[in-house]
Parts: C-alpha cells; sequence; structure tokens
C-alpha cells in the first residue's frame, strides 16, 4: 500500500531533490514539477525508476491541476545571482505560483507548505531573528525581488488560509548547504569550496565580518518534514535553522583547513542591501516540532566538499 500523494514544486532542485527522496523513502508517491531553471534533472536521475516517482517538466506560474493529499511549494531560484538574473520572473513564481499552489490546495483540499525564507527578515535589526519580527527589507532594491516576493507569498497563504480555510504551514528557511547545490549559483558555501578546491583564489565580499548560521541538508529536510506532519492548528511561520553563527571569514577559513587548500583569500566589495547578521531563535521550532539541527558545521562541510570533489 502506498502513503500520500505529494507534490513538490521545485522539486529538481538542491533542497526539492533531497525531500523527493526522503518522501519516496517514506512510501509516499511523489510528483515533482519544475521548470528546470535552476534545478536539474540530474539531481533527480536515481530517482527516475521509482515507481512511485513522477517528474513534470512545469512553469509555476501557470495553474497546474491535479489530485494531491499534500503540497511543498519549493519552486523559487534561491541564490542572489539567479534570483536577480530575471527579477520579474522571480516575484511571479513566488507571487504567481503561491496563488497557483494555493488554489490547488483550496479546490482538493490538500494541505500546503510554503518555502519561505529568512531573507523576509532583511537586514536585521533584531538579532537573533524571531518570527515575530517583521524584517527590515528595501522594497526597491536589487534582492527585493526575492524579499518581497517571499513576503507577499507568506501574505498570501495567511489570506488563504483565513478567507478559504486552506490549510497552510509557513517554514522561514535559513542558509542551507550541501551535496546537490548547484556549483554555479554562487551561494558562499558552494562557491568557497569549488575555489578551495581548485586552488583558486577565495573570494569574500566585503570584509567578511558578516554573519550567517548555516544548516546542513539533512537537519532541514527533518525540520520540513516534521511541519507538514503537525496538525492543522499549527500553521507558523517557524523558523529552520541552524543557531551557531560565523563570519564568512571564519568559513573561509575553515574550508581552507578542511580542503588543504593553497588557496589564498582575496576581499571584493560588498553586494548591495547584503544582510550583515543573520541567525534564527529556534525556540518555537523546538517546543512547536520538537526539532533542533544535529549535524554541526565541520561535519557538514566535509560532506559537502566529498561532493564537490565528484562534480568539479
Ligand atoms: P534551487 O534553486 O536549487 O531550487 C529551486 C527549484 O525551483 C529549482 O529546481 C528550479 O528549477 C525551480 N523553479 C524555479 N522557478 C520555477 C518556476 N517558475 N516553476 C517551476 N519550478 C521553478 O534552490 P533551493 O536552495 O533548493 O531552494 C528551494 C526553496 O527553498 C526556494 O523556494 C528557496 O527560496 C527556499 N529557501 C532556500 C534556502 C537555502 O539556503 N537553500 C534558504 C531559504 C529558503
Ligand atoms: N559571499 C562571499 N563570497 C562569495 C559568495 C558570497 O563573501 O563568493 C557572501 C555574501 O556577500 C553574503 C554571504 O556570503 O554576505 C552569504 O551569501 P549567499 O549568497 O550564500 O547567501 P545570502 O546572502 O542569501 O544569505
Amino acid at each position: 500500500m502506498i502513503g500520500k500523494k505529494i507534490l513538490v514544486t521545485g522539486g529538481s532542485g538542491f533542497i526539492g531533490s533531497h525531500l523527493c527522496e526522503r518522501l519516496l523513502n517514506e512510501g509516499n508517491e511523489v510528483i515533482c514539477l519544475d521548470n528546470y531553471f535552476t534545478g536539474s534533472k540530474q539531481n533527480i536521475v536515481h530517482l527516475l525508476k521509482h515507481p512511485y516517482f513522477e517528474a513534470i517538466r512545469h512553469d509555476i506560474t501557470m495553474p497546474y491541476f491535479m489530485e494531491v493529499d499534500e503540497i511543498y511549494n519549493l519552486a523559487c531560484p534561491a541564490s542572489p545571482i539567479h534570483y536577480q538574473f530575471d527579477a520579474i520572473q522571480t516575484v511571479k513564481t513566488s507571487v504567481m505560483g503561491a496563488i497557483n499552489v494555493l488554489g490547488l490546495a483550496k479546490r482538493v483540499k490538500a494541505k500546503v507548505l510554503q518555502a519561505s525564507t529568512s531573507e523576509v527578515y532583511g537586514d536585521p535589526v533584531i538579532h537573533p531573528q524571531t518570527e515575530e519580527y517583521w524584517g527590515n527589507v528595501n522594497p526597491i532594491g536589487i534582492r527585493s525581488c526575492y524579499d518581497e516576493g517571499k513576503r507577499c507569498a507568506e501574505t498570501l497563504f495567511m489570506d488563504y488560509h483565513r478567507m478559504n480555510n486552506v490549510r497552510i504551514k509557513i517554514i522561514r528557511i535559513f542558509n542551507t548547504y550541501g551535496p546537490r547545490m548547484h556549483p554555479c549559483d554562487g551561494r558562499v558555501v558552494s562557491n568557497l569550496i569549488i575555489q578551495a578546491l581548485k586552488g583558486i583564489d577565495i573570494t569574500i565580499f566585503g570584509d567578511g565580518t558578516q554573519t550567517r548560521s548555516f544548516q546542513y541538508i539533512d537537519d532541514l529536510i527533518e525540520g520540513i518534514v516534521k511541519m507538514m506532519n503537525t496538525d492543522d492548528s499549527i500553521i507558523g511561520p517557524i523558523n529552520i535553522g541552524n543557531p551557531n553563527e560565523f563570519t564568512i571569514l571564519e568559513l573561509a577559513k575553515k574550508i581552507i583547513d578542511l580542503t588543504g587548500s593553497k588557496s589564498k583569500i582575496v576581499f571584493l566589495p560588498s553586494p548591495l542591501d547584503d544582510p550583515k547578521q543573520r541567525k534564527p531563535n529556534i525556540n518555537l521550532a523546538k517546543s512547536t516540532l520538537n526539532w533542533e539541527p544535529k549535524i554541526q558545521l565541520n561535519d557538514g562541510l566535509i560532506k559537502t566538499i566529498e561532493y564537490f570533489k565528484t562534480v568539479i
């Protein structure tokens, strides 16, 4: 007997492919819907032979209809380089994508989870960030297509819940890394590992004192699935991230140590609106989901370095 029928939008991306794998392993039928903008068939090729896995090429800005029990809405480019490449399409993906999955959830009475982001806090003045904090977001900057798109998606989720009783879940994901990150997407962990492995200059934007808190992919997947499996009264938003905070310079030094690289660090201008600090308060995730991250940065980096050795 198979379990639930589950739609994962953005299922061939970094996080989506790990999520599809987990849901299949739990005995569910999984439909992966993706336009392959930043995802790839390579990420899901090992799943294609699975009898309960289906991959569909579709752009989430267009409606899609199917009978499903649950929807995980992950479709959206996540790296600054990719979401700024076509900023209008990024807004459409977040906003029209949310309207389309919420419309579907309403019609077939499915439960729907939104992969929101710590970017809704912008360049935060409250540290660490709690879910009550409304954020400090530039509405007209180069990151706004992503930040404001995701904020509007949260609004739509709440409004479909209040107006149409759609069963929703919102998680705010903090910086996540691991195998199957796109090697060219420019995010800091993948960039620095690839530079270290190739022995080329390690690029730090700004002076490297800005902070991030890095979560390994397996911890995130556990948190996402736990959130979906809560009862209908739990809607979030709930932060899912690792509260261990590092400066980007500390991260670079760790990666140089772990790879034994001879690369040297170079400092480049900081991108516009680059948040100076980011660290989740995860008390709500601990108390509501009985979840907290288990994988330390060193251990996660070692696994990720091994992965990138196979792809470069
Ligand atoms: P990713 O770029 O690897 O995956 C996104 C997937 O969505 C890709 O497969 C892409 O092809 C697909 N996609 C993009 N636009 C689409 C569209 N219009 N229609 C259909 N598919 C589309 O990124 P990721 O890191 O796996 O992120 C997944 C989700 O998690 C995103 O919504 C992102 O905002 C969110 N998130 C990620 C992080 C992180 O650190 N990785 C942090 C916060 C939030
Ligand atoms: N960053 C960096 N060098 C790089 C890529 C990124 O110093 O090669 C910095 C970036 O300016 C930011 C941090 O690392 O301060 C995290 O960037 P990323 O794009 O991974 O994620 P986000 O800014 O969305 O948290």
